[in-house]
């Protein structure tokens, strides 16, 4: 890379700005769809790369949501993302017994065999790769929470058979046409991804499972809207509008033909940049735990929440997170009101409920009328 690279997001625009020269010559055909395409190579599409970035780096904001039309590459885009997810710690045994189980529980929270492991100085956890698990299409509840287990019931036993949401504990859960999920198992979903924890109850039986997930789902706004109390749910939402230009078109158009012919070879071309990209994420993930918000960016946000009227404490919350992760990203460890720009399109649109403002002033009226009637009443009263 010639550019000195000065942040996550300045490599990001150097990286997807780049002409792609067509080095890249056709072989090894085939696996293209079990390889990603490389995420610093997605041409355009600021925002929803952006909003992507951010989710992983900040886990506290709580996701992303994909709006957009078929074709505009949003499934491509988080695919990309799995080689650049930080790697995580996962517990050795099957209860799931984690260090930190100890220290907000105290030793009775693990099991008798990691309570030993511990005291005699040994290991509860083995550091893995964090991973990207898709929601297959037309999912039923007992696909994602999980229910009895067939084959323990042949033999008598009931068992619990973990779900896919305790695979996507400290995993990236993708959740492509969120908006035509059945209504129980979006409920689930997103309960779980609000808690970290599930409970399976199956008759006599019930299990709990950890669940603490990234959560991103797209869908296409043509095939119908989510309903308002699930959409509030996912921190940022991005609108990912296809591209603006016959230029960027070209461009695309050429990288991911490449990619078609040769995937390794794609891969290769941007091998550099997608270390330095998962480096940079590690780093600005291990930052944002210590990114605070001046004075000024608190009060700048919470007056502007007040005049847009946001009503959701989730609006607040994801602002305030997704303008830490950016300023993690940009290498700082103080947040400031130009972060807050940066993010709070993501952060706060469609937060605003007209329905809400409709009711309150109408609501408003009636409790109007009320309390004249009543002075009314006593006016006459009144001797
Ligand atoms: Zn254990």
């Amino acid at each position: 890379m010639a550019e000195v690279i000065r942040s996550l997001t300045h490599l990001l625009e150097v990286a997807s700005s780049r002409r792609f020269l067509a080095v890249v010559e056709p072989g090894d055909r085939g696996l293209a769809e079990s390889l990603p395409f490389p995420f610093v190579s997605i041409v355009g599409e600021w925002e929803m790369k952006l909003s992507l970035l951010l989710a992983v780096i900040n886990p506290a904001i709580g996701g992303v949501l994909l709006l957009g039309p078929r074709g505009t590459g949003k499934t491509t885009a988080v695919r990309s993302l799995s080689p650049l997810l930080p790697d995580v710690a996962r517990s050795l045994c099957a209860y799931g017994c984690m260090p930190e189980d100890v220290e907000t529980g105290g030793v009775e929270s693990i099991c008798p065999d990691c309570a030993r492991k511990l005291g005699q100085g040994e290991p509860l956890t083995f550091v893995d790769r964090s991973r990207l698990i898709e929601l297959p299409l037309h999912s039923e509840l007992g696909d994602v929470i999980g229910g009895i287990d067939e084959r323990a019931a042949v033999h008598q036993r009931m068992q619990i058979k973990p779900g896919i949401l305790s695979h996507a504990d400290r995993n990236l859960l993708y959740v492509d046409e969120v908006n035509l999920l059945k209504r129980e198992v979006a409920d689930a979903i997103l309960d779980a991804a609000a808690q970290g924890v599930y409970t399976v109850r199956r008759g006599p039986v019930s299990a709990t499972y950890r669940a603490r997930f990234i959560l991103v789902g797209s869908m296409n706004p043509e095939e119908g809207m989510l309903r308002p109390q699930i959409a509030d749910r996912f921190g940022l939402r991005a609108l990912v509008r296809g591209l603006g230009n016959s230029t960027e078109r070209w461009e695309a158009y050429q990288r991911s033909h490449a990619f078609e012919r040769n995937p390794r070879g794609v891969i290769e071309y941007y091998r550099e940049e997608t270390h330095t990209i998962r480096d940079e994420i590690l780093a600005a993930r291990n930052r944002v735990a210590d990114v605070e918000l001046s004075p000024e960016t608190v009060r700048c946000g919470l007056e502007a929440i007040q005049q847009l009227g946001v009503s959701s404490l989730r609006g607040t919350s994801v602002l305030f997170e997704a303008a830490r992760a950016y300023a993690a990203a940009d290498g700082r460890d103080r947040a400031d009101p130009s972060d807050l720009n940066a993010v709070a399109i993501l952060a706060l649109r469609m937060r605003r409920s007209d329905f809400m403002d409709r009711y309150a002033a109408e609501q408003e009226q009636e409790d109007k009328a009320i309390l004249e009637s009543f002075q009314q009443v006593e006016g006459k009263t009144q001797p």
